[in-house]
């Protein structure tokens, strides 16, 4: 299947590992081009290679100033936007009563005001495009809080109430906007938060990610990012152009709900 992506102008923030680099690899498969974002130097610059980027930039985009100066740059080195794919590091893990105040206000930047300063900043550019997207990175926990990951939990259910208003506003511009929501794949941060869990149990990493995974994931196994990537291509594709305002749960049956 043509997705209509070839020569389409991407941007992928926090892209140099993980669901970000799967998202930025998946649409530079299929022709994108696309400018890549993430803090860390070294890992960025083998990714941007990696994918063939048609440029790269270390950026923080829990930093207010960021966003706005990343999306300048990325236009001005693409020509133009056609696709934002918005991603973050996750917030720390934590209960509610293990969270400290100080936290809430650093998950609100990097979760929900980085989005809303991305998108911000890239819809006049977008609203210009014949294929506008917005693909937002969420978690299952939009859909079933996660006791453990609170700050998850909240501020990625504000993300995609955020995104559901704005798809409303954005559809007579034929910009599509929509959240790809991850269960469990196999990433470093997957691995720190099972390495972190298991250090607690006295157990491997390898024996609680194997338990967990049979526990709790109907497929008996954890995601590949290469299949979260390729759902984000298909997001940004030119079949998906009548969905939007939607949460594309990606989970291997992890969820129970219906919706
Ligand atoms: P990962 O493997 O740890 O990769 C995170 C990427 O984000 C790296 O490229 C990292 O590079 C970059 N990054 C982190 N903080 C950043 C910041 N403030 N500004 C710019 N870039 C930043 O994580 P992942 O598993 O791919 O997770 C991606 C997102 O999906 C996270 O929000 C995570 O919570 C969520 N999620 C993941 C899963 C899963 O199963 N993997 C499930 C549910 C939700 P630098 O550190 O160099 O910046």
């Amino acid at each position: 299947m043509d997705l209509g992506l070839e020569g389409r102008r991407a941007l992928v923030t926090a892209a140099s590992k993980g669901l970000g680099r799967a998202c930025a690899a998946a649409l530079s498969a299929e022709g994108a081009r696309v400018y890549i974002a993430a803090r860390g130097r070294e890992d960025l610059e083998r990714t941007a290679t990696d994918v063939n980027a048609a440029g790269f930039q270390s950026a923080d985009v829990s930093r207010p100033e960021t966003p706005a100066k990343l999306v300048e740059d990325a236009v001005q080195a693409l020509g133009g936007l056609d696709i934002l794919v918005c991603n973050a590091g996750g917030p720390p893990a934590g209960t509610f009563e293990s969270t400290p105040l100080e936290e809430w206000e650093k998950g609100f930047d990097l979760t929900l005001m980085s989005t809303v300063r991305l998108c911000k900043a890239a819809l006049p550019h977008l609203k210009q495009s014949e294929q506008g997207r917005i693909v937002v990175i969420t978690s299952t926990s939009v859909r079933e809080p996660i006791a453990t990951l609170i700050l998850s939990s909240a501020f990625r259910t504000a993300v995609v109430q955020t995104l559901k208003t704005m798809s409303g506003e954005l559809a007579p511009h034929g910009v599509t906007v929509n959240n790809i929501a991850p269960g469990r794949f196999l990433t470093d941060r997957v691995r720190q938060l099972d390495g972190a869990a298991a250090a607690k149990e006295g157990i491997s990493q390898d024996e609680y990610t194997e338990r967990n995974v049979k526990a709790t994931i109907p497929m008996g196994r954890i995601g590949d990012p290469a299949e979260f990537g390729a759902t984000c291509a298909f997001v940004c594709s030119k079949h998906a152009s009548f969905m939007t305002g939607q949460t594309i749960v990606v989970d291997g049956g992890q969820t129970k709900g219906v919706y």
